[in-house]
């Protein structure tokens, strides 16, 4: 078997298109659809990834309001910054670029934003609403995994799943997610003994570490789908948590990285925010 691949580049371009129309329909009812991005300091991969994610907002007919608080701005203020873009009608969505510069407290900022304009779907009262089976946004990373499954008709339901990875971000909005649609959902973690036999036991095997190509063909049962959250840095390029060249001829599904989840998470933060400005234009 040679796995097929979930082509994170298609679904994404899928996702944008679904997005641009709804801002369109948003722009006819006299709303325009604003994203405040909050970047903080000089860190150039966070400049990178914003950029990418204001040509995406620009491309669906999303506005991007900037800020660019320097990495020395004290904590009261960036929180007021947010509570201040809380306020504006103009605004729909708020991206603050994570991580936050030391020695600021990222999740007391994250605490600020308004869970209505919560675009990357962290805000605690969104990750409850997600617990409790509300709607919501919901944390784009996950969300845009679940968004790949749907658009290649892969069964969920019934199936054994397996997360490696326990983030607030990734790894636990994910098991929850799978959870919601019915599949039996193991989370495993930097303790979790004998991994790779958990992992064999996944229809589904979703990988969030952090370690390049930690997911070897011994972790995967055949048939598997394999999905890859994984984003490393290694020489000029960019490798996921999973050995691809090894586990591509046992799955049936796979994600490549780059071209898999990483346009996803930036899709569902442009989804989440044309929902938004959506809800206050009473269309959605
Ligand atoms: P975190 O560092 O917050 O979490 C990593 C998780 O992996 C932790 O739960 C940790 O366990 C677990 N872990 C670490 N080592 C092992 C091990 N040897 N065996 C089993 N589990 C282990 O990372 P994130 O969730 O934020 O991100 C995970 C990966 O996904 C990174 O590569 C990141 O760059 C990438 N990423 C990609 C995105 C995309 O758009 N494609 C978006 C967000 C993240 P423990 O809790 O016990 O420490």
């Amino acid at each position: 078997m040679t796995a097929r691949i979930i082509d994170g580049k298609e679904v994404a371009a899928a996702t944008l298109a679904k997005a641009a129309d709804l801002v369109a329909r948003c722009k006819a009812a006299g709303v325009e659809p604003g994203l405040a991005v909050v970047l903080v300091g000089d860190d150039p991969a966070s400049h990178a990834y914003v950029r990418m994610k204001e040509q995406d907002c620009a491309a669906v007919g999303i506005r991007s309001v900037d800020f660019r608080p320097p990495a020395t701005v004290e904590q009261a203020k960036l929180e007021l910054l947010v509570r201040e873009c809380n306020k504006d009608p103009e605004i729909h969505g708020i991206l603050v670029q994570m991580p936050l510069p030391a020695p600021l407290d990222a999740e007391a900022v994250i605490a600020c934003i308004s869970p209505d304009k919560d675009a990357d779907g962290f805000a605690p009262e969104n990750l409850g609403r997600l617990v409790r089976g509300l709607p919501g946004p919901r944390a784009c990373t996950p969300w845009g995994v679940m968004a790949m499954l749907d658009h290649y008709g892969i069964e969920i339901s019934g199936k054994r799943a397996v997360v490696i990875g326990r983030s607030t971000i990734v790894g636990k909005p994910m098991a929850l997610m799978l959870l919601e649609r019915d599949a039996t959902v193991t989370i495993c973690h930097s303790r979790t003994p004998d991994l790779a036999a958990v992992c064999r036991e996944a229809d589904i095997l979703v990988a969030a570490v952090g370690r390049p190509k930690m997911v070897t063909a011994d972790f995967v049962k055949p048939g598997a789908v394999v999905i890859d959250v994984g984003i490393n840095r290694e020489g000029d390029g960019l490798v996921g948590d999973v050995d691809f060249d090894a586990v591509a001829p046992i799955a049936s599904w796979i994600t490549p990285v780059p071209g898999g989840v990483g346009p996803m998470t930036r899709a569902m933060l442009v989804h989440n925010t044309a929902v938004a400005a959506a809800r206050v234009a009473g269309i959605e």
